[in-house]
């Protein structure tokens, strides 16, 4: 399979040189040159597989060309080895728990095969030197730093916003050591995101080492992400309610909702999709009026999607070959305030007993306000809510539990290197290491 960058200026790559560039040179993000369509007999025996199955079968249409069968499905079950149930929440609304993977998010299920598959490129090629550069608002920096602490030869480089992150969330990956380092920009999430983008665009640094991205615009990471749909989608059918089905997504890079329609485009019967904002609209706006306004991040208590201009946005758009009026139709939008975030909180764990994150909570109030009484839907919880322990005991006014592996995090002492956010100092930073 070739991939094409979304600004059509680079030249098309091979998939090992899309997961090692990540960000195409004329700063577009790679797609697959064709989207395979699964097999209708496969949609329709789902019900009866087990989740590594499907994953396979999934991971197989969009590598299957350029990875032998076994390496790939070693890579599929060393990354998929937990289980991901749909619960009932409330009528016709099922959760999906995006979060048994070693940091209690979503990204854990990316970050882990990207580890893997970019781990299977540098062996073959012999390559020395591989850094993985990530920004990140939180979630990011941990899923990656965990998915690739110990991978042999590839040191992984995570810029995080200063006091923007959670205590447990910069625990997770300021703690590790290894082949692990955190660097505190004194910015924004988007200064950080600015600073990796800049970096990879740095003639010096290039020639020194192999630098490689892990947020969501690296194909290796965003793609398996289509996994959840799946296990979602086979999940309704076994409780007999497969029609009519929508996915409600918490947005921020847009990654996780990207890979959901390509699920829809891979032939996934999903009616359509419910992109939930927090405060950071700017999808929202776009889907309301066709007009595309990025703008600064806001912070949010579901800070994992404090974003304002969204990365994988232009995914969507080539995806949809720029026509607003298909995006609309596929893609509904919504946006929450943090008060109206604690309200839904409050009310579903009272309602319900169910215990919603901030990031989930915005993707249960989409399902709520837009979903048809016709409609099937499963909204993603993204995070353990113990992950936001101070605000979320704030709201329910009840002491919460951490679960032993995120609190052993929070034992150990952190690593992190202090920087102001200005490419100059990062990019010497980064000379030094090698
Ligand atoms: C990253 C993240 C999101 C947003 O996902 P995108 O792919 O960036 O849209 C939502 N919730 C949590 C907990 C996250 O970590």
């Amino acid at each position: 399979m070739k991939y094409y960058s979304t600004n059509h200026v680079a030249p098309v790559v091979t998939l090992q040189q899309a997961v090692i560039k990540g960000l195409a040179p004329d700063k577009g993000l790679y797609m697959p040159e064709s989207i395979n369509l699964l097999p209708k007999y496969f949609i329709d025996n789902i019900g009866e597989m087990n989740l590594t199955d499907i994953a396979k079968t999934v991971a197989h249409a969009f590598f299957g060309e350029d990875i032998p069968k076994e390496a790939l499905n070693a890579i599929v079950m060393e990354t998929l080895n937990f289980d991901i149930p749909l619960k009932k929440v409330d009528e016709g609304i099922y959760v999906l728990e995006l979060f048994h993977g070693p940091t209690f998010a979503f990204k854990d299920v990316g970050a882990r095969f990207m580890a893997r598959l970019l781990s299977y490129f540098v062996k073959k090629q012999n390559q020395e030197n591989v850094k993985v550069l990530v920004a990140t608002s939180g979630d990011t920096g941990s899923a990656v730093a965990n998915g690739f602490l110990g991978v042999d030869g590839i040191q992984v480089i995570v810029l995080y916003p200063s006091g923007k992150v959670s205590n447990i969330q910069e625990a997770q990956f300021t703690t590790l050591g290894q082949n692990i380092v955190a660097l505190e920009i004194d910015g924004t999430f988007d200064d950080c995101q600015r600073l990796v983008k800049s970096m990879f665009l740095n003639k010096k640094l290039n020639e020194q080492m192999n630098l490689t991205s892990a947020n969501s615009i690296n194909v290796a990471r965003f793609l398996p992400q289509s996994f959840y749909y799946f296990f979602g989608y086979a999940q309704l059918v076994n409780l007999g309610f497969a029609n009519n089905v929508v996915f409600s997504v918490p947005s921020g890079n847009l990654g996780n909702l990207t890979a959901g329609l390509f699920a829809k485009k891979m032939g996934l019967p999903i009616s359509r999709f419910f992109a939930a904002n927090n405060k950071n609209d700017t999808f929202f706006n776009y889907l309301k009026t066709g007009d595309y306004q990025p703008k600064p991040s806001v912070q949010t208590i579901a800070n994992a999607m404090d974003v304002g201009a969204p990365s994988n946005f232009d995914r969507i758009i080539d995806l949809y070959k720029a026509s607003y009026q298909s995006v609309k139709k596929d893609i509904i939008g919504f946006t929450y305030t943090d008060d109206e975030i604690k309200q839904t909180i409050l009310d579903v764990y009272n309602k319900s007993g169910y215990l919603l994150d901030p990031h989930g909570a915005c993707a249960y109030q989409a399902l709520k306000d837009g979903k048809e009484s016709d409609e099937n839907g499963i909204f993603l919880a993204t995070a353990h809510p113990a992950k936001f322990k101070e605000i979320v005991e704030g709201i329910i006014d009840k002491e919460i539990i951490l679960p032993e592996k995120l609190e052993s995090f929070t034992k150990k002492n952190k690593l992190s290197v202090k920087l102001p956010a200005d490419s100059e100092s990062v990019k010497n930073y980064l000379l030094q290491l090698s």
